[in-house]
């Protein structure tokens, strides 16, 4: 995908997303690329120039790298109880938009995600509470669509589509940094719902 500067520094935000999409092709077909650890250790062990960052659920079943079928240097990786953000996530992402040239960036929701499912029953549990409540805003824009329980998959895959869309909206409030660069159409912040029972990563 990119491992040198050059490429990452001609591909636009859309174009990325294309590579991201035939990444997930390969996957899909169970057709990854074999990459060679070593080589890709010696080409990467000066610098990263990273296309995408991608903030997914910590889910088991979602592990980021292999479903885009990408390695080592190629997608900054964010993960959280049930794709929320904090300060540091945003943090991080103004670092790989700033001094690293990372382009798009991706909130991936999932079905089949435990932490909505556990936010719309009103779970409690630890420091994980002070992650549920951040989904809580996407269940209250989930009106249109009842029964609204955990049995009703129309229901909570759209709690899930709207949890990404409000992350990326406290993304674009908190920092001013990304706001400015999306404004300037030199980064894309875009949402996608990742399918655990098929592999396909669907874009917004
Ligand atoms: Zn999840």
């Amino acid at each position: 995908m990119s491992l040198h500067k050059n490429i990452q520094e001609v591909l636009t935000p859309d174009q990325v997303i294309e590579l991201l999409k035939k990444g997930n092709e390969r996957f899909v077909n169970d057709d990854l690329r074999n990459v060679k650890t070593h080589h890709v250790l010696e080409l990467t062990k000066e610098a990263q120039y990273p296309l995408a960052a991608i903030l997914a659920c910590m889910d088991s079943r979602v592990p980021v790298e292999r479903i885009f079928d990408k390695t080592i240097g190629e997608l900054f990786s964010f993960r959280s109880p049930g794709n929320v953000v904090n300060q540091d996530i945003i943090g991080g992402m103004e670092y790989a938009a700033k001094v690293a040239g990372t382009k798009l960036f991706v909130v991936m929701g999932h079905t089949g995600c435990g932490a909505v499912n556990a936010a719309v029953k009103g779970i409690k549990l630890g420091n994980l509470t002070y992650s549920l409540d951040k989904i809580k805003p996407a269940i209250e824009r989930t009106k249109n669509i009842t029964p609204k329980t955990i049995d009703n998959i129309n229901y909570i895959n759209a709690v899930i589509d709207n949890n990404t869309l409000t992350s990326i909206e406290t993304i674009r409030k908190e920092s001013e940094i990304l706001r400015n660069m999306e404004e300037n159409g030199d980064i894309k912040i875009v949402a996608a719902m990742y399918n655990i029972a098929t592999g396909r990563v669907s874009f917004h």
